[in-house]
Parts: structure tokens; C-alpha cells; sequence
């Protein structure tokens, strides 16, 4: 896998004597080196503290999945904290918020992961109490902005009875594996893990490069038989992945008419169903709204939005093309939320995967499937090596963390929503992009 500068040599500059000494001197930026998820590594780089404020209820299960995840305890106070856990989902006055400033010098000390806790806003009726969660979001995504060295922070906003993805979600955002993931609000719910088969299997398209090879590499670390899917013209790049990761090829064009029947019946006959579907091919095809034309237009809307849309109901109604507790994770983008010049078609595209998760999201949880979208920033990768330098310096530069993403850490967020115990998260929007400043 790519190095931790990525194909950025800013970056890797910045870190050598004479590129620190020169920032240090001028103010340009520093991008923290990240932490990233190594076999072996412990869960975090220093004892955990957990919190809880007024009212209270999830400090004992944040105890117990930190615990079971490999985690010490900082309960005496002193040294450096590896993650900081807040529970804040009991607060419902304006007066109580004062307690976050109790956390402040926790935070200072804290290196590695913030985690604040919030009930769902919706689900609390008090117009007070309501406003009051609501607010922690303008807390969390501040104090994302003002962390440093790497140390991110996030918020989990928790419904009730939500005990089993809780833990997984406390695992994901505590460990290495969140190192690009900053200043995000997720919900996690009450869904059941469906048991776990021995032989997992996940398809996950647009294979061959970037962020479905990293993909590909990361499911198949965790268990799973990853059947890679490409365009035929990858050729061997895609042979190359699928031996690395000991998965399968399966050369589809994924708008092809013939695309969703072949893959269906794919799924079904040679691997007794899918339990995880990345719909991850994707393209760009850049022009100004006045300069499309229809191809630009057509091709970017049909890979990146009609193929999701067909693949995913061909498997929905094909028998045994999905195992059961099967999860849906679809690539949105930055751009499709915060919309990006010269790039109608695309964000369109991107904002339509959104409107497809929120769509299926609870009619698919009645058949125990979960559905999601990862919504990357800046990562490096093919498609934005081919980025004009300005605005290629710009999407790096000007994230929280002042660096472009891997391929994996967009690999290691998709791995955590296709885990079993993360059956609560559906219908979510998750943005794996560093705290991206651009955009709306
Ligand atoms: P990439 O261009 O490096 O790889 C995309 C892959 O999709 C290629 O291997 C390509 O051959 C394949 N593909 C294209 N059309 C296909 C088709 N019709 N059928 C089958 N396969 C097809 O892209 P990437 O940067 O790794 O991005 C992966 C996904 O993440 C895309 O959906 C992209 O829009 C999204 N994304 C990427 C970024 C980023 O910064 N790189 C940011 C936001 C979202």
C-alpha cells in the first residue's frame, strides 16, 4: 500500500529537516504524519479515559468495548491519553453543556482519538434537550479544527438499545483504522448481527485501482473472499489485485445491459450469496455545466449512479445472490455534498447514491440488510493525480489534518460498515475526508 505521504511530495518534504525548519519559518503547513492501522499495533497509543456527563448511560458499555478491544484505563488522570471518550448524551439543559469545559484539559492531553457521545437530536422530545444534543455537533466539529498532530474527533450519536454497534463503532473511531475520518456526526442503532458465516464473500467494483484495490485488500484481510470487478480493459491490473488478496475476477462493465443478471447469478452460483456489495466504480468526466455534452453527462450518470441502481436491485430480487445481513456500501463524494466546479454531472451522481441509501436504507433493514454511503474527500489516487496541480494542492492542503487520504483509510471505513456487529449503522452518510474545509 502507498507510504504515508501518498503520492504528495509537499508532504513528504515538510517532514525532513530543512522542509520543517522552512514551515516553521513561513507558517505553511505541517501535516501530521497519521497513525494508521498496522497488524499487531495496539488499539491505541496510550491508556483511554472515559467520561460521563450529567446524566450519563453509555459509560460502562464504552468501558467494556475499549476493554475487549485491547484498551488500558487512565482512571488516575496523569499522562497522555490515547483517546478520550465523552458521553454527553444526557444533557438537556443549556446549563449542563457547561460541563464539556470540565473535558477541556483532558483533551489537551489527549493524542490519538476524541469521541464525543449524543443522544439521536430527533429522539429527544424536550425542545431544550433536543437543542441542546443538536449543539454538540457545532461542538465536535470544532474541536476537530483545533486538534492537533493527528488527533481527531467525532461524534456518535447513539439511539437507544444501540449496545452491539456501539461497540464496534467505539472500536472503529478509537483505532487507527478512522485515521482520515474527522469532525463527522454517525448515528448508531439497535440492529442485530446476523451470524457470522465462515465463508464471507464481498464484490466490490471498480477493482482494479485507487480506493476499490485498497478495498478489495483491506475485506480481504478481515476475512472476507473479495470477487473484484473491473472493466475488461483493466486487465491485468485486475488479475493483480485479486491474487494479492487471494479474491476472484470478474470482468463487467458495470452499465452493461447484461451487468446486473451476470452478476446476480455470479453471486449466487458460485458463491452461495454476497454478504458485502461495494458499488465503488466510479468516473469523472470534468467540464463546465454550459461546456456538456451528452456523453459527459450520460456516462458519468450511468457509472456512477444507474449501475448502483440496477446492480442493487438485480441482487435485491435474484434468489441467493445475498447472504443474509448482507451490506451495501456505495462511494458518494465530497462533491456530491458540497457540490464542485465544474463537475455538475459528477456531484449529481454522488448526491443521487445519497438519495439511494436514504431510499433503501429502512426498507432493506426490514430484510436485514444495512445500507451506506462513504462520502471520501481528497484521497490520492489515479483520479485525482489527474487534478490540475492548483486545485490538487488545494483539496490536501486545506482539510483539518492538511493532507490528502489513502486509499485505505476510505478501505478501512467501508471494512467497518460491512463488519457484522455493525448492523445499527444504516442509511448513513459517513465523510472520510480529513475534515475537508471546502465546499459548503
Ligand atoms: P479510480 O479512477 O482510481 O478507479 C475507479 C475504477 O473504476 C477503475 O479501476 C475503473 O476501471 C473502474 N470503472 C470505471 N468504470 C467502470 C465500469 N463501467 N464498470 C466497471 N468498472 C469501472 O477511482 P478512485 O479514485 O479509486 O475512486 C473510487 C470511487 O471513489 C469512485 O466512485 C469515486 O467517484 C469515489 N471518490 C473518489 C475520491 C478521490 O479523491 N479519489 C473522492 C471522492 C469519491
Amino acid at each position: 500500500m502507498a507510504g504515508a505521504s501518498g503520492g504528495d511530495p509537499y508532504g513528504a518534504f515538510v517532514r525532513t529537516g530543512p522542509g520543517k525548519f522552512l514551515a516553521a519559518r513561513t507558517g505553511l503547513p505541517r501535516p501530521p504524519r497519521l497513525r494508521r492501522y498496522e497488524e499487531g499495533q495496539d488499539l491505541l497509543t496510550g491508556p483511554a479515559l472515559v467520561t460521563g456527563l450529567t446524566g450519563a448511560t453509555h459509560v460502562d458499555a464504552v468501558r467494556d468495548a475499549l476493554r475487549s478491544a485491547g484498551a488500558e484505563f487512565d482512571d488516575a488522570g496523569t499522562g497522555s491519553p490515547g483517546a478520550l471518550v465523552v458521553d454527553a448524551s444526557g444533557l438537556r439543559t443549556v446549563d449542563q453543556l457547561a460541563g464539556l469545559l470540565a473535558t477541556a484539559a483532558d483533551f489537551k492531553r489527549t493524542r490519538g482519538r476524541v469521541l464525543v457521545l449524543s443522544a439521536v437530536p430527533s429522539d429527544v422530545a424536550d425542545p431544550e434537550g433536543r437543542a441542546v444534543q443538536q449543539g454538540l455537533e457545532g461542538f465536535v466539529r470544532s474541536l476537530a479544527k483545533e486538534a492537533r498532530g493527528g488527533t481527531t474527533v467525532n461524534l456518535l450519536r447513539v439511539a437507544e438499545g444501540a449496545t452491539s454497534a456501539l461497540r464496534s463503532a467505539v472500536e472503529f473511531f478509537c483505532s487507527a483504522r478512522s485515521a482520515y475520518v474527522d469532525g463527522q456526526p454517525i448515528v448508531v442503532g439497535p440492529g442485530e448481527p446476523h451470524p457470522v458465516r465462515d465463508h464471507r464473500v464481498a464484490v466490490v467494483t471498480g477493482a482494479a485501482q485507487g480506493i476499490g484495490a485498497a478495498t478489495a485488500e483491506v475485506l480481504a484481510r478481515s476475512g472476507h473472499h473479495v470477487v473484484c470487478v473491473d472493466i475488461a480493459a483493466s486487465g491485468q491490473k485486475l488479475a493483480t489485485v485479486a491474487n494479492r488478496v487471494g479474491g476472484s475476477t470478474l470482468h463487467l462493465d458495470v452499465t452493461a445491459d447484461s451487468a446486473p443478471r451476470t452478476l446476480a447469478e455470479h453471486l449466487a452460483d458460485r458463491f452461495d450469496g454476497a454478504d458485502v456489495v461495494v458499488h465503488n466504480a466510479g468516473i469523472t468526466r470534468d467540464r463546465s455545466f454550459v461546456n456538456l455534452d451528452e456523453a459527459a453527462w450520460g456516462s458519468v450518470l450511468a457509472v456512477n449512479l444507474g449501475a448502483p441502481i440496477r446492480l442493487t436491485t438485480a441482487l435485491l430480487d435474484h434468489p441467493g445472490a445475498l447472504a443474509p445481513g448482507a451490506r451495501f456500501v456505495c462511494l458518494s463524494s465530497m462533491n456530491g455534498i458540497a457540490g464542485a466546479k465544474g463537475q455538475t454531472n459528477y456531484a449529481t451522481s454522488k448526491a443521487g447514491l445519497v438519495g439511494l441509501v436514504q431510499a433503501l436504507a429502512g426498507p432493506l433493514s426490514e430484510r436485514g440488510f444495512a445500507v451506506n454511503a462513504v462520502a471520501p474527500g481528497f484521497i490520492e489516487t489515479p483520479m485525482t493525480a489527474a487534478m490540475p496541480p492548483v486545485p490538487r494542492e488545494l483539496g490536501r492542503r486545506t482539510s483539518s489534518l492538511q493532507q490528502g487520504g489513502l486509499p485505505v483509510d476510505v478501505a478501512e471505513t467501508i471494512a467497518w460498515l460491512a463488519r457484522p456487529d455493525a448492523a445499527g449503522v444504516d442509511g448513513q452518510v459517513l465523510r472520510v475526508c480529513g475534515q475537508n474545509l471546502l465546499g459548503a
